[in-house]
């Protein structure tokens, strides 16, 4: 059903639907591209041309059926939470325009709202009950357009071009970045370095944004050879590969970006005495890792350190990010972009590769 200014397709014809790319929450394997229904004001009033989606291992997780939650009622939900669009209809709030490029904020505060949501800190939700695009309740932004609330549409720079898929990403960085700047407030702190843990994308936003903040950066991950280590060298920081103990000093700072416990646990007895071990990487199960809880308290309490966990971001980060990148040498970010695929092609976009480091889903030029 046509509804009054719906805007035209593809090739000019009018059209009540868009193409997208869809899975069937909590049931592996059921992923699909597919027409849907064109997304209506009660979205949002500023409508958008989609021009690329980040992929990350979330979305991944909801193609295997591990989590997300499609919008109450029906069963599938619309994938893609790493936005990068072109607004064709600014609507009738003003500050976007027609043509700007944005991205669209992740989550939304809890209907009830917690004392934390109430004030814009929806990062922070207290009672669970915030919902995300494209991974809990609410449809995400792989589809040709989609629609967002104003106050809710990141506006970026220009001159990013596709790079500003990668705003997102680094809103997680900027947040933690917050993090380990608030809790080194309790005491005179004057950090001078920082160890990244894992070069993936996170890893490799994290480390340009502690450079950005004039600490001496390592980065650490398993791999020797591809192009992790340079671009790790090119931020003018130092590359490790091997575990944490054998870096050859105690880092003021860990932002650990792997998840994985054995390195959690070599992080928090690695960190230098006054240290702040940040934790944004999500795994589960794995080998038990051999450090007794008594011990992370005496690694903890003898040398006052804090480790602190840290997921989301709210307004004040994707300003930060927003900032961050535009400050950021076009050059090294694009080779963080290391894979775009196009929407027909979603699995292969799924698949992870050994030198992808972000992979895209590239719906039009930008
Ligand atoms: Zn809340």
């Amino acid at each position: 059903m046509l509804r009054p200014g719906t805007p035209q397709g593809a090739r000019g014809e009018l059209t009540g639907s868009v193409k997208a790319i869809t899975v069937e929450t909590k049931r592996a394997g059921t992923a699909r591209l597919e027409d849907v229904p064109e997304p209506g004001p009660h979205e949002g009033s500023v409508l958008v041309e989609a021009v690329a989606v980040g992929v990350c291992g979330t979305d991944v997780e909801i193609a295997e059926g591990k989590y997300g939650w499609a919008p109450p009622g029906r069963e599938r939900l619309v994938l893609g939470h790493e936005s990068l669009g072109r607004v064709l209809d600014p609507g009738p709030a003003g500050g976007l325009k027609k043509g700007d490029l944005v991205a669209g904020i992740v989550r939304r505060p809890d209907p009830v709202p917690c004392p934390n949501c109430a004030v814009g800190e929806w990062d922070m939700c207290r009672n669970g009950l915030y919902t995300e695009r494209g991974i809990k309740e609410l449809d995400g932004f792989m589809s040709e357009r989609w629609r967002i609330e104003p106050e809710y549409a990141m506006k970026i720079d220009p001159s990013l071009g596709v790079l500003g898929v990668l705003l997102e990403p680094t809103t997680v960085v900027t947040k933690a970045w917050e993090q380990v700047a608030a809790v080194g407030q309790r005491a005179f702190w004057e950090p001078r370095t920082v160890l990244v843990t894992g070069a993936g994308p996170i890893g490799l936003l994290a480390a340009l944004v502690a450079s950005q903040h004039g600490l001496e950066v390592h980065v650490l991950d398993r791999v020797e050879s591809g192009p992790k280590p340079e671009l790790v060298r090119a931020l003018g920081a130092t590359y490790h590969s091997g575990s944490v103990a054998r870096i050859g000093f105690e880092p003021d700072v860990i932002v650990e970006c792997t998840g994985v416990g054995q390195v959690i646990a070599d992080s928090i007895q690695g960190v230098g005495a006054g240290g702040i071990v940040c934790l944004t990487g999500v795994g589960s199960g794995g080998r038990t890792v051999a450090l007794p809880t008594a011990d992370v308290a005496s690694a903890m309490v003898l040398r006052n350190n804090v480790v602190v966990g840290s997921v989301n971001a709210n307004k004040r980060h994707w300003y930060r990010a927003s900032e961050a990148l535009a400050r950021a040498d076009r050059t090294w970010l694009a080779r963080l972009l290391t894979r775009r695929e196009p929407p027909e092609a979603f699995a292969r976009a799924l698949e992870r590769r050994p030198d992808d480091i972000k992979v895209a889903i590239q719906f039009t030029e930008a």
